[in-house]
């Protein structure tokens, strides 16, 4: 897939092919329906926010994202594949320090590839392939419940 990346040294940012993740233990990979643009990732680009705990220099952008459970990794139980999720923006780390998605990993600023441009996002849209991120189960994600308008998992 291809995806919005920033160099952090350099702030340079640039749309280039990763591989498209799978979803490990007690994470899930979501279909990434809508990312937004906020002034954390101009800030970001322009050198006014740094990720705190990125390991590495480079990372791919998208913070405010929404989307589709597409597979789920082992172990994981309590969301399944067609789940509408919205992914909150940050989780702990192995040190237990809050990290933030888009900034200290990877976000949901990537496309699937295989076409160029607008053309790669209707493909997207249309053959049920996606952008697509990983979040952990359980601690990252709020499911939406429409019609009944509870749950946070
Ligand atoms: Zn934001």
């Amino acid at each position: 897939m291809r995806a919005g990346r920033i160099t952090v040294s350099t702030r340079q940012f640039e749309v280039v092919d990763v591989p498209t993740p799978d979803a490990g233990a007690g994470q899930v990979r979501i279909k990434v329906a809508a990312a937004g643009v906020c002034l954390s990732d101009v800030h970001f680009l322009e050198g006014i926010l740094s990720p705190g705990y990125l390991e590495g220099d480079q990372v791919t952008l998208g913070h405010e994202v929404a989307g589709v459970i597409d597979q789920v990794g082992a172990g994981v139980t309590e969301c399944a594949v067609g789940d509408r999720v919205v992914v909150i923006a940050g989780e702990r780390n192995a040190a237990h320090q809050i990290t933030t998605m888009g900034f200290d990993y990877d976000g949901g600023w990537a496309i699937v590839t295989g076409k160029q441009g607008k053309e790669q996002q209707d493909a997207g849209s249309k053959d049920g392939q996606g952008d697509h991120l990983l979040a952990k189960a359980g601690s990252g994600l709020c499911r939406f419940w429409f019609g009944h308008g509870k749950g946070c998992v």
